[in-house]
């Protein structure tokens, strides 16, 4: 199955914890052992795991972006967003993250978060769940 959400972001550059709204696609599908995909659908945005636990976390990665990749660096693309572009090719469009009992495993202090490289929009998120039968763990 797949399904889509969408969020609506507020800043120009930010970070979005959507961990309880993949944790509810998984929920509803009922599928217990699996695979999510969690893909983004645009080129200046992508997603990431990372901590969930200390807001300070996102504010570091964001200000670490933005001095690698300066927001004007004499970019040829005319849009005039170039350093979104980058950004979301840096971090990536999608994540695969394990399904099992039902649930999304992912460590602690680990979220999903969407990124935001040229907001504000509105944004899609879609989740594409795959069953497996294999419960095993192999350690
Ligand atoms: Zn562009």
């Amino acid at each position: 199955m797949i399904k889509e959400f969408s969020i609506s972001t507020t800043g120009g550059t930010e970070l979005i914890d959507i961990t309880s709204k993949v944790a509810g696609v998984v929920a509803g599908s009922k599928i217990k052992e699996g695979v999510a995909v969690v893909y983004v659908p645009h080129t200046t945005a992508g997603i990431t795991i990372n901590e969930n636990a200390d807001p300070s976390v996102k504010r570091d990665i964001l200000m670490e972006l933005n001095k690698i990749i300066p927001f004007n660096d004499n970019y040829s693309h005319a849009e005039g967003n170039s350093a979104a572009h980058i950004k979301a090719s840096l971090i990536g469009s999608s994540l695969t993250v394990i399904i099992t009992g039902g649930r999304l495993l992912l460590g602690t202090w680990q979220g999903i978060y969407f990124c935001e490289f040229d907001g504000p929009r509105r944004r899609k998120v879609f989740v594409k769940i795959v069953k497996s039968e294999e419960k095993k763990v192999i350690k």
